[in-house]
């Protein structure tokens, strides 16, 4: 029988890596909802909405109606892709500057309310991982099985570090440190559906553990 594994946590902790690898695995869909809240961002960015002097949250509410987001499977990478009202974005929500921006828009309920609607849709035939913050609290409370991932924000960063280095950007160890501390801390004290583990969340503390290890856990946790 198919159920709904709901995969939360701190960001840059191997969640997608690891929901990826389940949903294959199992034959399940898989959805990275970060990447919904990236896209928005970067719609913003586009528009002129946010830039590092101000955020503009009205104009951004007031053209919600046309953000047209759309996961479309790419059998070569073996996961779907994000699109932006047409266009594959998958490469540029991944930027720094969209990362610095993002948690500003994930504030906005009528941002959440707009993207837990379009989640809760396409899972409600089951048979998917949902990676993000909320997902086990406010998107399925219902899950079967929910799993919240925590790393310490140091190797988060040096995770982060290694990955946009090895895209080629050119960005530096401290910066990335912050942006985690500051994604932490902003996805944690927002008002709106802040980051909290769910009451019948179990937690995995990967910063000693391999991505084979996890992967294991969690499927020993399926199959249980
Ligand atoms: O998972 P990822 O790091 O790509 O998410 C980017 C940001 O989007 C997070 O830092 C958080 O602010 C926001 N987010 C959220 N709720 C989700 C997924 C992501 O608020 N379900």
């Amino acid at each position: 029988k198919k159920i709904t594994i709901a995969i939360d946590g701190f960001s840059s902790t191997g969640k997608s890596t690891l929901a990826k690898q389940i949903a294959k695995t199992l034959g399940y869909a898989y959805v990275d909802t970060g990447a919904m809240y990236r896209a928005v961002t970067l719609y913003a960015m586009q528009n002129g909405f946010i830039d590092e002097f101000e955020f503009n949250k009205t104009a951004l509410i007031n053209n919600l109606s046309e953000i047209h987001l759309q996961f479309q499977f790419n059998p070569a990478l073996g996961f779907a892709e994000i699109y932006l009202n047409g266009v594959n974005v998958e490469k540029q929500i991944r930027s720094l500057e969209v990362s610095n921006f993002v948690s500003q828009v994930a504030e906005v309920s009528e941002v959440r309310a707009m993207l837990v609607r379009q989640q809760q849709q396409m899972g409600k035939d089951k048979g998917v991982v949902m990676d993000g913050r909320d997902i086990g609290t406010v998107v399925f409370p219902d899950a079967e099985l929910k799993v919240f991932m925590t790393a310490s924000p140091d190797v988060r960063a040096q995770r982060r570090f290694d990955e946009l280095t090895e895209k080629g950007q050119l960005v530096s160890y401290d910066r990335v440190l912050e942006n985690v501390l500051q994604r932490d801390y902003i996805d944690t004290h927002r008002e709106d559906s802040p980051l909290v583990k769910a009451q019948d969340a179990i937690e995995i503390d990967n910063s000693q553990l391999t991505r084979e290890q996890q992967f294991q856990k969690v499927l020993d946790l399926v199959n249980n």
